[in-house]
């Protein structure tokens, strides 16, 4: 219903004023879900339900997704502190204006074009000197990335002695899938699930990738009931690599 919905909202109307008029477009569509049950973190809004998708709850309001809501949960309980330099790679919308509301010193870089960002940092060869951030958000990235531990080592290199990395990805058991035979995007969304993507981890595999590299490296599991307030996955994992 929802994916119906936004195709034919995308048909209807040029990209350019979706963009521009994304946040009343959502607003309208938020009324339908006012109600007392659920919460998002994100925005504050109180909603009977979130937008369940193949792989996600959705926000009604600002579109957060399941895993948005977490990093912000984490990030407001352990790491959110105003003299703190925050860099985050290619941010969901809902997160960037939500830290730039903070008093804190966050900036986001984005390659692509597709995101809000400041700066334009190829992330195997960070343009800022050695121990710039106290925090660096990198989610849903290092399977985009060819040279995967080439951009770990710059991580770790811009992170100052003390400070973290929360990394995510999606994840597979076992080993690490990856095979360098496989370069089209038609294959590559058959393999890897997705046309950009050029691998899939394992919680394991990434955190020796990570460790060898010069991170400690915590796993952190999440587990959440089906009906949880703030619509979190039941099961997400979360490595917080730390730089001694
Ligand atoms: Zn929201």
């Amino acid at each position: 219903m929802y994916k119906i919905l936004k195709k034919t909202i995308q048909s209807l109307i040029p990209s350019h004023l979706l963009f521009r008029f994304e946040s009343p477009l959502r607003y309208f569509y938020y009324l339908f879900f006012i109600g007392n049950r659920f919460q998002c973190n994100i925005c504050k809004k109180k909603i009977r339900c979130f937008i369940t998708t193949e792989n996600d709850k959705l926000c009604p309001r600002c579109g957060s997704l399941q895993r948005t809501r977490r990093l912000w949960h984490v990030i407001d309980t352990e790491f959110l502190n105003s003299k703190s330099q925050i860099l985050d790679f290619s941010p969901s919308r809902c997160f960037y204006h939500l830290m730039k509301k903070k008093n804190i010193h966050y900036i986001s870089s984005d390659l692509s074009g597709n995101f809000l960002s400041e700066k334009s940092y190829d992330i195997k060869a960070i343009d800022t000197e050695n121990e710039t951030f106290d925090l660096i958000i990198c989610y849903h990235i290092l399977e985009h990335i060819d040279d995967d531990m080439q951009a770990m080592k710059e991580l770790l290199r811009v992170l100052k002695r003390g400070g973290f990395c929360l990394v995510q990805t999606p994840f597979k058991e076992g080993q690490i899938y990856e095979n360098q035979n496989i370069k089209t995007p038609k294959e590559r969304e058959i393999h890897f699930g997705q046309a950009d993507h050029l691998r899939i981890y394992s919680v394991k595999g990434l955190t020796a990738r990570l460790e060898h590299v010069g991170f400690i490296v915590e796993t952190r599991e999440f587990n959440e009931t089906q009906e949880n307030k703030h619509g979190f996955k039941t099961k997400e994992t979360i490595l917080m690599c730390k730089k001694k």
